[in-house]
């Protein structure tokens, strides 16, 4: 069974419900509105670039950075992922000979989030490769201001301090999450500690 969140009121409901079960919100209407037909395909703010990945168990079908439905693409998340990273072909060979490190050293500067590896790709490729990417395949809808706007409001902080300025230790990341493309959180990361007052959560 396939979930989804509720625009409205933002409750885990079933795909298939006419209406929301606590909000009465016109679930069929919105989806056949949004053009929003497989689930399973992969399902985004076009504007932004948020994705609905189902982290909740739930396909979110409206972006609360845009307050827009979320727009269902042609192709599943593996294909986007994968179109994604052949536009990044050739790209990790590149940032490894301009900073004159090997791919263990790359792994590991990833892993820990070495801000070198984007800002390396970026003068690269002549601009952040994850938005020139989202700006080829969304060309009239993509909006830079709006989506660098939702990635500042998700930048973890401390949740005692507030600072920015946190050591992670990362349970699991890849290109993608090294991109920020991944939303960080639900477990992603583990055993933080605040440079700035010390805590850990
Ligand atoms: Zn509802
Ligand atoms: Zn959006
Ligand atoms: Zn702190």
């Amino acid at each position: 069974m396939v979930y989804v969140i509720c625009p409205r009121c933002k409750k885990r409901i079933g795909s298939y419900e006419i209406e929301c079960l606590f909000c009465g919100f016109p679930l069929q209407t919105y989806l056949q509105d949004s053009g929003i037909e497989d689930l399973k395909k992969k399902i985004m703010c076009t504007r932004c670039g948020k994705q609905s990945n189902g982290l909740a168990g739930a396909v979110e079908l409206k972006c609360d950075y845009c307050d827009i439905p979320m727009v269902q693409l042609m192709y599943n998340d593996q294909e986007f992922s994968k179109m994604y990273n052949d536009s990044l072909n050739g790209l990790a060979e590149k940032v490894m000979e301009n900073l004159g490190i090997d791919t263990l050293e790359l792994e590991r500067m990833i892993q820990r989030k070495d801000p070198r590896i984007i800002e390396e790709m970026t003068r690269i490729k002549g601009g952040n490769p994850y938005v020139i990417f989202l700006k080829q395949q969304f060309p009239s809808t993509f909006d830079i201001n709006a989506f660098e706007g939702r990635e500042a409001q998700e930048i973890p902080r401390c949740p005692k301090c507030g600072s920015t300025n946190i050591k992670f230790n990362l349970e699991f990341v890849s290109w993608m999450a090294a991109q920020g493309q991944e939303p960080i959180s639900d477990g992603v990361f583990k055993d933080n500690k605040c440079v700035n007052c010390g805590f850990k959560w």
